[in-house]
Parts: C-alpha cells; sequence; structure tokens
C-alpha cells in the first residue's frame, strides 16, 4: 500500500466521521466477511485523527476501516536477520499506539486490544470483552452510540481458566493462551497488573490477539516487561534481560537463520558422519570464500546443471535467481551459490514448498517441537525445466511474496481445501495420500531432517545463551523450516526462518497460525514474576535464596543455575561415560574393527548411562518436572526431540551435554509407563527435595559408583585392548573420528603411544576424582535403584501398591532393562546382526 492510496483512504474515513455516516450499515453492505486491521492504518490514524478521536469513534472506525483493508493481500514475508526493516508488504507495525501502557486502571487500556483482537477473527468486539475491559465512560459511550452489542451479544465467547497448574507439587502455574471464541479468566489486579507486554514493531497480531485474550496490556518501559516477540537481537542485548523476561529468540540461533551459517554447519557434519546421516541439503557454496571449489564442482558437472544464487541473509525470495552460466555469478557481493534440485515433486504441474513450524523450547537440554500443520506454498506458474525459463521466478520460486505479483495468483481462503496456491499442511497430506504416496515416511524424513538440523547449530547458540542469559527461561525460540520434496518424495531443506511470517489475512492462516502461537505460548510456560522482583532494581541474582510470595509466582529457585559439588561430579562422569559409550560406538561402526569383539562393553555402557536415574538430585529433578510439564502442554505440537526413538542422534551433538543425557534415559525407562515416572517424581516433589540446593537428604546426593574405577573401565580396556593389538598384528590403526578427549584417547591408545589403561585412565579418572574429592561427597549412599521416599500421607494405598509392584528387586530390574535397552540397540541398527555374523565367520 502506497503513501497516496494510504492519504486517499485516511481522507475517507475523515469524511465519513465528520458527516457521521452509519459505517456499520456500509462494512454489512459491502465486507460482511473478514475484515483485517492493519499497523499502518492504525498508525496513520491515530496520527491523523487524534487519539481521543479514534477511541471515541474506535469500533465504528474498525468496522470501516475493514471494507478496505480486505484490499490488502495476506503476506507471506520473513524476517531475516539483516534485512527486515522497511515497507513490507505485511505491514506488521500494527496496534502499536493501541497498547498502551496505564497502570493506574487495570482494564482501561484493553478495549484497543480487543479490538485488534477482533479485527484478525473478522468479528466485531463484542460487548462482553469491551465491557470487561474498558472503562465505565467508554462502555456507556459506546453503548448510547449502539455501536456495541449489549451484554448477551457474547455468549459464545468461553471463559477458560487464567493458568495452566503443574503436574507437581511446589512448582507454580503457567498462562493458559486460549483459541478464538475463548478468553482466559480475569486474574486479581494483584497479578493482573504485571502481565505487561514489549511491543515489537515486528509482532503479528495473531500473536496480539493471543496476548489480549490472556490480559496483557503493553509497557515502554525495560524492566517490566514479561515478554516480547520481534526481531532477533545482538546476543549482548541478551545480557540486560530479567530472569522472569522472555524473549522469542535464542542468542546465536542465526547460526542455523543465516543461510551461509546454516550450510556451513550443516557440511561440517556430513564431513563428520558422512552423506549416509548428512544429505538433505543441497550443496552449497558460500562466495567469495568458496569460489575455486565452486569452479571446480561447476566444470566437473554437468553443462546442463542448473544452480541458484541467494543472498546469505535475506528473505522472500529477495536477490534470488536461478542460472546457468558461469558469467552470471557475482563477484564482488557475498552470496551463496546451490545446486538447483531441477526435479521437483509436482502438483497439478506446479513446483511447491512446504513452511514446517519447528519450536524449541530450550537448548539445554535440548527440547524441539514440530506443530502438526503448516503450509504448502505453490509457484503460480506450470513448471517446466526448460533453459529458456530460467528467468521466470513464478515458476521457479515458491514464495508468497514473489507469487502474489503474478495475476494468475489465486489464493485460498480454506483451510481443509486443495485449492488455490496456498494449501495447509494437512490437506498436502490428505491429498498426497489420495495419490497412494506413504506419507509417514515422508514426514518421518522431515523430522529426522529437522533434529539434525538443529542441533548443527547446537553448540554455538548453547554457548552463546550460557554466556549471555541470565536465566533459561529467558528464551524460546519458533523456526519455520522450508522444506521441498523431490521427485522420489525425499525432503531437502532450503532455508531456515528464525522470524517466519505470521501473517494472517485469510480463515487458512488464522486457522493455522492462531492455534500454532496460541500453543506456543502454552509451551512456552510463562510466569507471572514476583512483584518485588520486578521492582527491585537489579534483583537479586542468587535464585536459591529466593522464597515466592504466593504460589501463583515464579519461584526462581527452579531456574537456578547453582549446581552442589556432587551434582557436578555426576554431571561430568556421564557426560564422560558417554564420551566413552560412542567411542564404542564408533567401534561397532567400522565392521573392520569388530574382529574379536565382545559385545559385554555395549551392555555394560547401557547399564552405566541408565544408572544416571538410580539417583536423582534435587536438579535432576526440576529438569524433569519442567520438561514433563511441558510435554503435558503441547497441544497441537508433536514433541521430536528427545523421544525414545532419538537416542541416536545424540552423537551428533559436537559435546555430550548432562540434561540431554538425563532426559535421553528419562524416555527410555519410562517410554510407554510414563504415569509411574511421573508419580515418582510426584513423590519427590511432595517432600520438597525438587527446591532444595543442595540436597540435606542422603538419598538424593549423588556419590560415584563403588568401585567404579575398575567396574567402569573394564569395557573400554577391553574394546580398546583388543583393537590395539588386533590392530598392531595388522600394522594399521582405527581412523575412527571419535570426539573430545576420547578421540585423543583411542587415537593415542592404538598407534601405540601409550597403554589402553592409561589411556582410560586419562579419560575418565582425572577429572572426576577431583571433582569427587569434594566432603560433600562422601555420605555414604548406596547407589541403586531409583530411591523412593517413604510413602507420604497424601499417598493412596493404589499408588503404593501400583508403585511396589512396578519396581521389581534391583537386580531383576537391572538385567531386565539391560536386555531391553541391549534389545533397541539392536533392531536400531540391522548393521549389528551383519557384525555379528562376521564374527562368528572369523571365530
Ligand atoms: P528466501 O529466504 O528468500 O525465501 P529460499 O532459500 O527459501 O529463500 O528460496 C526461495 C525459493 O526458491 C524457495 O521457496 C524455493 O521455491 C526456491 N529454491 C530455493 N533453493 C532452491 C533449490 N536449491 N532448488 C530448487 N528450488 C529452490
Amino acid at each position: 500500500m502506497n503513501r497516496i492510496q494510504r492519504r486517499c483512504k485516511i481522507n475517507i474515513v475523515r469524511d465519513a466521521l465528520k458527516h457521521n455516516h452509519d459505517l456499520r450499515e456500509v462494512y454489512n453492505e459491502n465486507v460482511g466477511g473478514v475484515g483485517v486491521w492493519s499497523a499502518s492504518w492504525n498508525i496513520a490514524l491515530s496520527r491523523d485523527c487524534g487519539r481521543r478521536r479514534m477511541r471515541d469513534c474506535g469500533r465504528r472506525l474498525y468496522i470501516f476501516l475493514s471494507k478496505f483493508l480486505r484490499e490488502r493481500l495476506p503476506g507471506d514475508g520473513e524476517a531475516s536477520v539483516e534485512d527486515f526493516d522497511g515497507e513490507d508488504d505485511d505491514d506488521d507495525e500494527d496496534a502499536l499506539d493501541n497498547f498502551e501502557d496505564n497502570t493506574s486502571d487495570g482494564g482501561s487500556d484493553g478495549y484497543s486490544i480487543t479490538s485488534a483482537a477482533s479485527s484478525l477473527t473478522g468479528r466485531p468486539a463484542t460487548a462482553q470483552s469491551a465491557g470487561r475491559v474498558g472503562t465505565k465512560k467508554d462502555r456507556s459511550a459506546a453503548l448510547d452510540r449502539g455501536t456495541i452489542r449489549p451484554m448477551t451479544a457474547s455468549a459464545d465467547v468461553q471463559i477458560k481458566p487464567a493458568f495452566r497448574f503443574s503436574l507437581f507439587n511446589k512448582i507454580p502455574p503457567t498462562l493458559n493462551f486460549v483459541s478464538e471464541g475463548e478468553k482466559a479468566e480475569q486474574l486479581p489486579w494483584e497479578l493482573r497488573k504485571l502481565l505487561k507486554w514489549k511491543m515489537s514493531p515486528i509482532t503479528p497480531i495473531v500473536v496480539k490477539v493471543a496476548l489480549a485474550r490472556v490480559g496483557f496490556r503493553v509497557t515502554k518501559r525495560n524492566h517490566d516487561w514479561l515478554g516480547c516477540f520481534g526481531k532477533h537481537m545482538k546476543a549482548q542485548c541478551f545480557k540486560s534481560m530479567r530472569e522472569y523476561q522472555m524473549l522469542n529468540h535464542f542468542p546465536g540461533s542465526f547460526q542455523i537463520g543465516r543461510k551461509d551459517r546454516l550450510w556451513r554447519n550443516l557440511s561440517r557434519l556430513q564431513l563428520q558422519f558422512g552423506k549416509a546421516e548428512f544429505n538433505f541439503f543441497p550443496q552449497t557454496y558460500v562466495l567469495p570464500c568458496d569460489l575455486k571449489q565452486l569452479k571446480r564442482a561447476w566444470d566437473e558437472g554437468n553443462t546442463k546443471q542448473k544452480w541458484i544464487i541467494k543472498p546469505p541473509a535475506s528473505a522472500r525470495g529477495i536477490g534470488i535467481r536461478v542460472i546457468s552460466k558461469w558469467t552470471q555469478i557475482p563477484r564482488r557481493r557475498p552470496v551463496i551459490v546451490q545446486k538447483y534440485l531441477h526435479r521437483p515433486y509436482l502438483i497439478n504441474d506446479s513446483k511447491f514448498d512446504m513452511r514446517i513450524y519447528v519450536y524449541v523450547t530450550s537448548y539445554d537440554p535440548l527440547r524441539i517441537y514440530v506443530y502438526d500443520d503448516g503450509l504448502a506454498r505453490f509457484a503460480s506458474c506450470k513448471y517446466s525445466s526448460s533453459m529458456k525459463s530460467l528467468g521466470n521466478k513464478f515458476m521457479h520460486l515458491t514464495n508468497y511474496s514473489v507469487n502474489k505479483k503474478n495475476t494468475e495468483y489465486t489464493s485460498n481462503t480454506d483451510n481443509t481445501v486443495c485449492m488455490g496456491h496456498k494449501w495447509s499442511l494437512k490437506s498436502l497430506w490428505n491429498y498426497l495420500k489420495r495419490q497412494g504416496i506413504n506419507t509417514t515416511l515422508i514426514w518421518d524424513n522431515i523430522r529426522d531432517l529437522i533434529i539434525k538440523t538443529i542441533i548443527s547449530g547446537d553448540s554455538a547458540i548453547n554457548s552463546m545463551t550460557k554466556s549471555n542469559c541470565r536465566s533459561r527461561y529467558c528464551c524460546h525460540e519458533l523456526f519455520g523450516f522450508d522444506v521441498l520434496l523431490d521427485e522420489n518424495l525425499k525432503p531437502w531443506i532450503l532455508e531456515v526462518n528464525i522470524s517466519p511470517s505470521l501473517h494472517s489475512n485469510s480463515p487458512l492462516d488464522i486457522n493455522i497460525k492462531g492455534g500454532l502461537i496460541k500453543d506456543m505460548f502454552n509451551l512456552a510456560g510463562m510466569r507471572i514474576p514476583d512483584e518485588r522482583d520486578v521492582s527491585n532494581n537489579p534483583p537479586s541474582g542468587d535464585f536459591s535464596a529466593h522464597r515466592p510470595v504466593n504460589k501463583y509466582c515464579m519461584d526462581k529457585r527452579l531456574f537456578t543455575n547453582q549446581l552442589s559439588p556432587d551434582e557436578r561430579a555426576k554431571h561430568a562422569y556421564f557426560c564422560q561415560k558417554h564420551q566413552d559409550e560412542l567411542a564404542v560406538h564408533e567401534v561397532l561402526r567400522k565392521p573392520r574393527l569388530m574382529l574379536g569383539f565382545d559385545p559385554f562393553p555395549v551392555q555394560e555402557h547401557i547399564q552405566i548411562m541408565q544408572s544416571i536415574l538410580d539417583t536423582l538430585t534435587p536438579d535432576d529433578l526440576r529438569f524433569l518436572c519442567e520438561s514433563i510439564d511441558e510435554d503435558s502442554r503441547k497441544g497441537n505440537f508433536q514433541r521430536l526431540f528427545p523421544t525414545p526413538h532419538t537416542h541416536r542422534y545424540l552423537r551428533f551433538f559436537q559435546a555430550p551435554r548432562y540434561y540431554n543425557l538425563l532426559l535421553d534415559q528419562w524416555v527410555l525407562r519410562y517410554n510407554r509407563m510414563e504415569q509411574r515416572g511421573i508419580m515418582l517424581l510426584q513423590s519427590f516433589c511432595d517432600e520438597g527435595v525438587h527446591l532444595e540446593n543442595p540436597s540435606t537428604n542422603p538419598r538424593h546426593q549423588w556419590t560415584p559408583p563403588n568401585s567404579s574405577v575398575t567396574a567402569f573401565r573394564s569395557p573400554d580396556v577391553r574394546v580398546l585392548g583388543s583393537l590395539t593389538s588386533l590392530n598392531s598384528a595388522r600394522g594399521s590403526g582405527p581412523t575412527a573420528p571419535v570426539r573430545g578427549p576420547t578421540k585423543k584417547a583411542v587415537g593415542s591408545g592404538v598407534k601405540g603411544s601409550g597403554s589402553s589403561s592409561s589411556l582410560i585412565q586419562s579419560s575418565s579418572s582425572n577429572s572426576l576424582t577431583s571433582l569427587i574429592s569434594s566432603p560433600q561427597l562422601h555420605t555414604p549412599s548406596p547407589i541403586g535403584p531409583i530411591s523412593s521416599p517413604s510413602s507420604t500421607p497424601r499417598e493412596t494405598m493404589t499408588t503404593r501398591t501400583q508403585r511396589s509392584s512396578y519396581r521389581p528387586a534391583p537386580s531383576t530390574r537391572r538385567r531386565h532393562n539391560a536386555t531391553a535397552s541391549l534389545d533397541r540397540y539392536k533392531s536400531d541398527r540391522g548393521e549389528q546382526r551383519r557384525l555379528a555374523s562376521r564374527r562368528e565367520t572369523f571365530l
């Protein structure tokens, strides 16, 4: 919408207001459908008509504007890392003036929020919502004007609870975000006044609507906001965030959000783990650095090979071209050059790509969710592989921002039908199923691709988050994955958007993105802060000393980073053991190293890793409860990581992280018996163990396993010892790329520069021995089965019986677990069977 158009419409509105036209009638006659609110309209009008006047006219103005705003097409632009400013077709700076800070009256600014909300749904603001949040004067004035329907007209708005309660005792609830047609019940003013949001110029309407339903108001102050949904910030800016504030980005997420970084990270993993695991992204070169390699690949390739050039950090198809001549490659500006996937899967002869919404609630431990719906976006011109058509963007690019400019573009307002150039992902799956295609397999491959892509940026993002954020509570991020299917239905990742478009101008968009945002905020688990923290400047950094004022406010003890010495020792021990496990698996993956291999170490490593759950420290409990609670709020999201099937992904992490190992073992052990796991944690939380730091209860203090030095080293010694002898006999060493300290160890052991036992000494014992020599660790605490506290008075007879009935004798259970896990490993790898048969042949 250009300046002249805007000016013209403002004049129309002014004129209509001046002559007091019946705008409602105009609306009903001319629009009658979905109206859309716009940022630019709101801002321009508040400036031109005066805020007071605009407020007076409030709803009439909205209705009138809806007619004009319908002319705006739905947008699909993305925020890129560098390139978001400027006039976008999805003018997303709306309603800023509507979200004013007004602390004197809890409800006085709610009116404008509901106007934004109703503008999205296309329904006029209901009298109930207006009445609920507007001032008395506003309400009666509005009713006098007859522009607001009476209270009874809003009977269709359902009131839902304001909170979602934790499954565990002594864990405060999170705010409950509700769907369209619902509203969260109003909190008492003491709590409600703390619901403040920081607006950003790119906060989408769906987000504002979700916030309005919960009762958030806008603040311009820096310290009192609880959430912000906007642009990515520089990593250092995260330092100024307080522990109760939540931003929709992680520091460093451009590691996957920028095209050049994404390819660098994925290529690194491809080099390390091979194409069998990492072959879901087109070959890419980052110029000018990779010019020589590109030239080589270009010369070696087919003359008909097509390439696509893209700016490294742009979006919405800007600056993208499909090329076939070397001379077309820009030399001066940085670009990425990528192999063009010239045989895409076509529907109705048109190319399409998928927008998949991926949500990361935490990087340590890594927790990834995927939304069960998304978008399929079609090119608006039928596909041809002819060289002559390379310049046709409507054929080769699937971006909405590009294709809407084609007169042939047809929009689709229904999320259930396969029509026009935008479908819902669910409609796409239904369509493919009707063609007899196995969509489950495609979805599984997409899930695999997502996990690996997120892991590729994990290390950098994690360290930046650790060094810049005060609390793990502060960050969460919604990513938009663009995935293309080739003619064999293999998914390829094209890019990851760190600010996926959430513009919702049609019922299709509203349906998908509205639900997505609601579920996303529920998963995020927003909490009401302690008022003392908001007013204190700056609040105390010691979370363990915190005592919440009431049971609804955030308990900072749950987010403390402080570990007791035994917890630190436990972390170090299991991370090291995981490294050792990876070393063993590396051996298993290399058939030639398998000769004479004894499977015993595998079993033993499995047992060792399982023992991570034997003594649950307070810190363990906090993370386990958080993860389980979060999972219970996931709505239409599916958890991708960790699940009982994601153990194999642990090896792709640059370094093992304790919480990933803990959750991995938890989901493996309590797979299909989640209730038992929950009951166990509930019993600990009833005692308040999860709030202790450190625990005074010896049952929750970790001590290293008895005779750990020999018992736990033996498998490594056996494997590596046999390898050493085997390889010295053959005169060659294994080249297994094992990471971290173990890598060094394996290398040195095999090459004969040190014995295998010295290798184990160096890898396992040193760091651990120093850590565990802390006096706190000498409390005798037998390592054994999960230590459950004695039954509490609240515990029912049934609960006690259930618990005792599912806990076999420790030795039996260990045996059972080891066998079960071994089975899992076996079924996981058909490869192992092949290896076993080789071994037999050898013997
Ligand atoms: P942007 O961030 O500008 O949207 P993308 O990488 O998503 O950039 O590319 C835009 C469009 O170009 C994609 O939606 C897809 O249709 C097409 N495209 C991008 N890369 C390739 C590729 N390697 N092969 C085929 N088509 C591609």
